[in-house]
């Protein structure tokens, strides 16, 4: 799936012109990999039709190819959807927990007053689940691993009681959490419940943990929690299995809240605060498209690199000079590739040819400047003895020039290998 999308992409990405027909086909790519994140379908369609009439109406910023046009419409909307993420500044304040049971409520209280703790906050974790058996010893357990200070009351099942007594007893601690019981469905008195709790902590932070999981149910229970104790954030867990969490995103969307944090596995170190980047590329299986974007922003003068004729063969030394030279200040190659929406544009490089440090492109360079105009413009004609001359006059080693030469034919192949009628490709440097 992620897989069709680089490929509408991509072919956006060598077009010299963009169509509404190539629009069309990346938003249906797009549409697909979304739904099958379990994104609500109302909300998709609202994004598509914004992302094709933005792509077609709006002129491209200045100093910015059709291709980079679409892309960063298509990320901008996409953020959009997601939202920027709840700050959760790092102060005094209580917080608590809802969700259904097996949302990960108890094991997001012990993540989070780690994540506090070692922050350097004093963090205390209040037990007001009185509803399932075995909550108290759960919760009890998990805060004594971490050293976290944790209270509870064995067998009194007024949990609102529990929760005022657990505030009494914790005033010296800077951030408080109350971990509250769920049920398998919004049914029975759990919303009275939340109300009641909710009345007496008067929580600074009321954050809804939703596993990733969760389908079309989400925004439904997302309302309904935020009618009961007005949500501030989600925490969005179990996203280190294979759901995207697209449910649960809708239901933010819905709900005009923000995510707060992930949680991206069983331990209580597995919390990462939300980065709304980082989860769309994850949503659409794709590389990371605002570094790439950000860098490609950055790079200030723009070269046109004529790759028909790169690819009839004429790429001299200096050519590749100029792509390493390029491609070295946008960072290490193969991070650059996987970048890259369109799939790293059909490059097959070796991890050598990967690893442009700045160091190496010294050393060429060094090389370089003791080749001949006519060494530098046709390669081929180094011979053993031109090698020895080289090697002599630059100081470097024969195995050096050799490399040098070896890396020159490996991006010349790369390049002959590249499919035909891309047209020109924007190099920046
Ligand atoms: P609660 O009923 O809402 O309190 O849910 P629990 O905290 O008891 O979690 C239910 C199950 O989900 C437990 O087995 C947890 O270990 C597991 N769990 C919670 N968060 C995560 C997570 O981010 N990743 C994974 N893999 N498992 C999680
Ligand atoms: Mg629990």
């Amino acid at each position: 799936l992620g897989g069709s999308l680089r490929n509408a992409l991509k072919k956006i990405a060598s077009a010299n012109k963009i169509d509404k027909a190539l629009v069309d086909e990346a938003v249906r790519e797009i549409q697909r990999a979304l739904l099958q994140a379990d994104v609500n379908v109302k909300l998709v369609m609202q994004l598509s039709n914004t992302i094709k009439s933005r792509a077609l109406d709006e002129k491209p910023a200045p100093g910015m190819n059709p291709r980079e046009h679409v892309i960063n419409i298509v990320y901008q909307e996409l953020i959009n959807l997601v939202g920027r993420g709840a700050d959760i500044p790092l102060k005094k304040q209580n917080i608590m927990l809802v969700g259904l049971q097996g949302s990960g409520k108890t094991t997001t209280a012990a993540k989070l007053a780690t994540f506090f703790q070692r922050k350097g906050l004093r963090t205390a974790v209040i037990c007001a689940d009185t509803f399932r058996a075995g909550a108290y010893d759960q919760l009890k357990a998990l805060c004594e691993k971490q050293g976290i200070f944790f209270y509870g009351e064995k067998g009194n099942t007024d949990a609102p009681a529990v929760a005022r007594n657990g505030l009494e007893a914790t005033k010296k601690y800077d951030i408080r959490i109350v971990d509250t019981a769920g049920r398998h469905a919004l049914e029975g008195d759990l919303i009275q419940e939340m109300k009641d709790i909710h009345a007496v902590v008067n929580a600074d932070q009321k954050l809804l943990v939703m596993d990733a999981a969760l389908g079309q149910q989400a925004s439904e229970q997302a309302k309904a929690f935020n009618e009961a104790v007005n949500i501030t954030g989600v925490i969005i867990t179990k996203l280190d299995g294979t759901a995207k969490g697209g449910g649960a995103l809708s239901a933010v969307a819905e709900t005009k809240t923000s995510v707060a944090f992930i949680g991206v596995g069983e331990t209580p170190a597995d919390l990462e605060r939300f980065e709304a980047d980082r989860f769309i590329s994850r949503m659409l299986g794709m590389g990371d498209i605002k570094t790439l974007i950000e860098r490609a922003q950055e790079v200030q003068t723009e070269q046109e690199v004529d790759v028909e004729s790169l690819m009839r063969g004429k790429f001299t030394l200096k050519d590749m000079y100029q792509q390493m030279e390029a491609m070295n200040k946008l960072g290490p190659l193969k991070q650059i590739m996987q970048m890259l929406p369109m799939g790293g544009l059909g490059f097959e490089l070796s991890d050598k040819e990967y690893q442009m440090t700045k160091d190496r492109l010294d050393k060429y360079r060094v090389v370089m400047d003791s080749m001949t105009a006519a060494e530098l413009d046709d390669p081929k004609i180094i011979t053993a003895s031109r090698i020895k001359r080289i090697s002599q006059g630059s100081g470097a080693s024969p195995d050096l020039v050799r490399e040098l030469l070896k890396s020159h034919q490996a991006m010349q192949k790369a390049l002959k290998g590249m499919r035909g009628g891309m047209g020109k490709m924007n190099m920046k440097r």
